[in-house]
């Protein structure tokens, strides 16, 4: 776009919730849960809050505030500067035309139906922030609002979706991570947590107690671990919670990652999410599996399509599959992510799909007889923990949307490793 042109209007892009920041009802009814929440998290000896918001590196930013001010921060929002939009991964910050900037104010408005107490960053609450303009519009960089507002869309068509994101990460011994990055000794690596067989129980022995640590503060945070698994790569795991909501599924992994990270400090790791730590090696995806439904049906299940896809199913998915070189702009975002889409490296490097493909972009999983009625879903597996996962999880419902509204149909599916 030319930049003359005037830049688009807020309320443009925040329709429903462009009064969340004024509506005096709105902001007291908020102050007043906090105030309840603020005495609960004081009574289980919580003295800070968290709240946070992903930028589109992927990174999560901050603001915290002392309990006391809970109540002020949820009626009124905490200062944040509009130039999130635009900081890069290595803190250096852009420039854009339509967003972001040195100039004006936003107000992080902390979501209290999230707000939890972080099991292993004791005195510590965390939520996930909304972003509103001073004036109290929907800002329209906020990736959170933008995934909401795509769930919006989907269930003004009838449509709701069930989602979950994985989470994979490398741990290594506190320091030797830098010394690896820093390529300050010629080819050092991490010096990783754990280094036997791939997926092996050696990892498990070895890192026991990390392991069991980070299942208790998951469990104590509310969320619902499926399964925690050494991964292929030395020193990687990954974790899977239960499907939720889109906006909650990207809470939960933004919360997972907190969790992670926190439990690791604590046993001397550190740990890195990024697409790819060691060259060569496998990498860290962020798997986003989705699912979508009506009249509280699962369309991915029990059609007459290919492997049971209902016709909205399938056009949902074919919807994703068309828009892939899109979406990996923003689900696969740095540099460090096209070192990771590679083939063997079950990435989803491919733009194709197919059953139980783990080389596929788009692998479609119907789960095991008797249980394909909740657990069918595919998995859009190109995408990594560089993107912001609100941003590529509304990026997602939008691409699936557009398909069942052209009636899309999928391409010949993929059977064979491509
Ligand atoms: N670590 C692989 C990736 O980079 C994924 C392995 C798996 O399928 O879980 O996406
Ligand atoms: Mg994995």
């Amino acid at each position: 776009m030319a930049a003359t042109e005037t830049p688009p209007s807020p309320a443009l892009h925040g329709t429903s919730d462009a009064t969340v920041a004024v509506d005096a009802e709105l902001r007291s009814e908020r102050a007043a849960r906090a105030r309840i929440a603020a005495a609960e998290l004081t009574a289980r000896d919580v003295t800070g809050v968290v709240v946070g918001w992903i930028d589109n590196a992927g990174v999560c930013r901050v603001k915290t505030v002392p309990v006391r001010q809970l109540e002020h921060a949820a009626a009124w929002g905490v200062g944040a500067a509009p130039c999130f939009d635009v900081f890069l991964v290595d803190d250096s910050i852009t420039e854009s035309t339509w967003i972001g900037g040195p100039v004006g104010d936003l107000r992080l408005v902390p979501d209290l139906d999230r707000l939890v107490p972080l099991a292993a960053q004791p005195g510590w609450a965390w939520a996930p922030g909304d972003r509103v303009t001073q004036d109290g519009h929907v800002h329209p960089g906020c990736a959170r609002q933008f995934t909401r507002r795509m769930c919006d869309a989907a269930a003004d068509r009838g449509f709701a979706l069930r989602a979950g994101f994985e989470v994979e990460w490398i741990a290594a011994r506190a320091g030797s991570a830098d010394r690896a990055a820093g390529v300050t000794e010629a080819g050092a690596m991490p010096e990783v947590s754990t280094d036997g067989p791939a997926y092996g129980m050696t990892r498990v022995v070895e890192c026991s107690d990390y392991l069991r640590d980070i299942l208790r503060a998951l469990d104590a945070q509310g969320l619902t671990v499926l399964q925690l698994h050494p991964e292929y790569t030395p020193g990687q795991f990954e974790v899977s919670v239960a499907a939720e909501d889109p906006v909650g599924a990207a809470d939960s992994a933004v919360l997972v990652r907190h969790t992670v990270r926190a439990v690791s400090a604590r046993h001397g790791l550190r740990v890195s999410f990024a697409p790819v730590v060691t060259p060569g090696a496998v990498g860290n995806g962020g798997h986003l599996h989705l699912s979508l439904w009506r009249d509280g049906l699962n369309l991915m299940h029990g059609g007459d399509g290919r492997h049971g896809l209902t016709a909205p199913g399938e056009a949902f998915l074919a919807g994703i599959v068309d828009a892939l070189p899109a979406l990996v702009a923003v689900g696969a975002p740095s540099m460090a992510s096209y070192l990771r889409l590679v083939p063997s490296h079950w990435a989803g490097a491919y733009r194709c799909w197919g059953l139980e493909n783990r080389e596929a972009a788009v692998r479609l999983i119907t789960g095991s007889a008797g249980e394909r009625e909740s657990g069918a879903n595919a998995e859009v597996k190109c995408f990594d923990a560089a993107a912001n996962p609100y941003l590529a999880m509304g990026a997602v419902i939008a691409a699936g949307l557009d398909g069942v509204a052209r009636g899309a149909e999928l391409p010949p599916e993929t059977t064979v490793d491509p």
